[in-house]
């Protein structure tokens, strides 16, 4: 069975991660995915498969190369898809592209844009029937990393050291690296087989903070205001806009980090703001959490001690500080992808993952793009070719790293 088809049938399964809901799998019915896809392992000869009572599956696909003792490699890839669209009931579609707009619905002018398909000419691209997303995020991974198990199942000529397989839930709403069992795994190095399209291979992420601001203030009649009022919504506005404007998300790309208020609460005797902070190096970080920090003070001095208090929560790091002291876990994909004849994508993630959290767990982590496009919306979709290309990039890859010593990681 091919990678693509695989995501058709494991689309099927309605995984979306539920925020509201506290426990682990968020959705009960990522179960049922996750049941399916240990059944499947058993039978590509994973008899250690297994679903743990978090949903979390795990399996390995123990070494061909006689007495191997070089690193254990692990795959990586989250089953659930994302709350922020309609993800029941999907319909997977494939499509021979040949070029224009993409049509997924006709009444509500629902298309993907020439401009997002302009490379994708001639392939195949799999959608939803535009009711829905896809869920190749994070589908197309599971799917490739199933692929390369039954490959590996079927042709014994591949020589391969120990591969440790871990498919989580909740990714999409942050949480699919809470329970995740490093030691169990046991893996020395791993890639998430997740985000974007194929020649991506990631080794960086945000590094991320969170803030929040209290401001205190005094309520007083506002007829009898005068000399006695102290509006805790004006001083937090104040706050709010002593930070640069131009250093919003909406202003912001590539390297750059940012400021991101994402909560004001206020009434004249307490204002609440919570902000994300975002960069790619942490002494950045550091320095913007100065700047908020400076901004109380002067606020304290002009409106009275104690008025403006900032909390600082430390969220995560940048997993490149970790990868990067393992150099062949990246230069090794990318060098399969030259080899491939693409060119590779390194730009940072401007966002987190699975691997920056695992990175620091001690499982160093970058991702390799999957081969899809336009996540968590109903425009989603994949390209067959580019998930053949993902599985045969991950195929070679395994087979470079079984030739390393650990300590050569
Ligand atoms: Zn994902």
């Amino acid at each position: 069975m091919k990678s693509y088809e695989r995501l058709m049938e494991y689309a099927k399964y309605p995984t979306g991660s539920i925020e509201e809901n506290a426990s682990c799998p968020s959705n009960p019915k990522e179960f049922d995915f996750a049941n399916a896809l240990a059944e499947e392992m058993k039978s590509l000869g994973i008899t250690d498969a297994e679903v743990d009572e978090n949903c979390y599956v795990m399996g390995t696909i123990p070494a061909n190369i006689e007495g191997y003792d070089g690193p254990v490699l692990g795959l990586i890839a989250h089953i659930d898809t994302s709350p922020d669209a309609p993800n029941e009931n999907v319909k997977p579609k494939l499509t021979h592209y040949e070029g224009g707009d993409l049509i997924l619905n006709e009444k509500e002018d629902l298309k993907i844009s020439a401009d997002a398909l302009k490379n994708f000419i001639g392939c195949d691209i799999i959608t939803s029937d535009g009711t829905t997303l896809l869920g190749a995020d994070n589908k197309a991974g599971v799917a490739e990393i199933m692929t390369l198990a039954e490959i590996l199942h079927n042709d014994s000529s591949i020589p391969h050291g120990t591969i440790r397989i871990a498919f989580t839930p909740d990714e999409e709403i942050g949480r699919s690296s809470d329970l995740f069992d490093v030691e169990k795994f046991g893996a020395d190095c791993a890639y998430t087989i997740d985000g974007d399209l194929f020649g991506e291979c990631q080794s960086e992420t945000f590094s991320a903070m969170g803030a929040t601001v209290t401001v205190t203030g005094i309520s007083y009649h506002p007829g009898f205001a005068k000399n006695n009022m102290k509006n805790a919504i004006h001083v937090a506005e104040e706050f709010e806009q002593m930070l640069p404007v131009n250093e919003r998300p909406e202003y912001r790309e590539g390297r750059e980090g940012f400021y991101h208020i994402t909560s004001f609460n206020g009434s004249v005797e307490k204002a609440t703001m919570g902000y994300i902070i975002r960069d790619f190096v942490w002494e950045k970080i550091e320095s913007r959490c100065e700047v908020m920090r400076k901004a109380a003070e002067y606020l304290n001095h002009v409106y009275g001690e104690g008025t403006v208090q900032v909390e600082f929560t430390e969220q995560y790091h940048n997993m490149g500080e970790v990868v990067e002291k393992h150099p062949k876990l990246t230069e090794i994909p990318l060098d399969v992808i030259r080899e491939m004849g693409y060119t590779p994508d390194t730009a940072p993630i401007r966002g987190g993952t699975d691997g920056a959290f695992l990175s620091f767990k001690g499982l160093p982590c970058p991702n390799l793009g999957p081969g899809g496009s336009n996540f968590h919306s109903r425009q989603e979709f994949a390209v067959v070719q580019d998930m053949e290309n993902a599985t045969k990039m991950i195929i070679e890859v395994v087979q470079r790293i079984a030739k390393l010593k650990k300590d050569e990681l």
